[in-house]
């Protein structure tokens, strides 16, 4: 509770007596910590791979360039954390533009098939390395009003979790039921699983249930914070059930928005 106080006085300028005001203000305090952490943690996440990077610059630039080994292993370490660098920096930006005021979605008529097809070669080597199979159950008639590149983001981050947290030989399924008024794209792997006590939390910005097997795959952990946040802007939900080392199943419900 925050209070503010005015004294009143009379014509004679005497204290005749005061106003206080109370202010709740616990919802403004909420913010202020979210927003406190979440720049901690950008800091933090920036800082991993910046320090690797400049250690290892630091150690090449003293002793590794006569040495071709170190001088190659160097290089390639700098070079992978300055890609993960890039991802966390496009992630942040796609977040921070989600969230600017005024931000507006520009829907059309799409159809999701299509979507998925367009999405899918992106990861047919992944796919292929980990002899994982992908079976797409979307009839061909499904379509809504959205916005396609946003929608096309959805798929993209579902799937590449889908593949980085579902072991060899494993099975992806994308199924897409339809009623009147909404789309249900579901997304299945037969991969980890999440354990039960966090699944609440896996949407949050930079949470991951194993920070270093995260990090091994390319991982900001700000994927499903993206998810969400899109899902959201179009009217939608997006929620998942899952079965720790049976697999995951991520619902996303869209309005058609046919009025749109
Ligand atoms: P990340 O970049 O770490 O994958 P995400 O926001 O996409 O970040 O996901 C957050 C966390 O949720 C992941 O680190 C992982 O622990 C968990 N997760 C997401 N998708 C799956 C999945 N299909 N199977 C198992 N765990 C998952």
């Amino acid at each position: 509770i925050e209070v503010v106080g005015a004294p009143i006085f009379t014509d004679r300028k005497l204290l005749k007596g005061a106003v206080l005001a109370f202010y709740d203000i616990t919802d403004f305090k909420n913010v202020e910590v979210m927003r406190k952490d979440f720049v901690a943690n950008v800091s933090h996440e920036l800082k991993t791979p910046i320090t690797s990077i400049t250690g290892f610059a630091e150690t090449l630039l003293d002793e590794g360039l006569s040495n071709p080994d170190i001088n190659r292993q160097f290089t390639e370490i700098i070079y992978n954390e300055s890609k993960r660098l890039k991802v966390l920096i496009n992630d942040l930006l796609t977040l921070s533009k989600l969230e600017k005021e005024g931000f507006a979605l520009s829907y059309s008529d799409t159809y999701l098939l299509q979507i998925v097809n367009e999405v899918l070669p992106a990861f047919k080597q992944k796919i292929a390395e980990k002899d994982i199979v992908v079976e797409t159950y979307i009839e061909d008639s499904i379509h809504l009003k959205a916005d396609r590149e946003k929608l096309k983001q959805i798929l993209i981050n579902l799937l590449a979790n889908a593949i980085n947290y579902t072991p060899e030989q494993g099975k992806i399924k994308i199924q897409a039921i339809e009623n009147e008024t909404d789309v249900h794209v579901m997304i299945s792997d037969t991969g980890i699983g999440i354990p039960p006590d966090v699944t609440h939390r896996i949407f949050e910005r930079f949470f991951r249930v194993d920070k270093a097997r995260s990090r091994d795959t390319g991982g900001t952990g700000l994927g499903l914070a993206i998810v969400k946040h899109i899902t959201e802007l179009h009217g939608g939900k997006v929620f998942v059930e899952s079965k720790l080392n049976k697999g995951s199943t991520f619902t996303v419900m869209l309005p058609k928005n046919l009025d749109k």
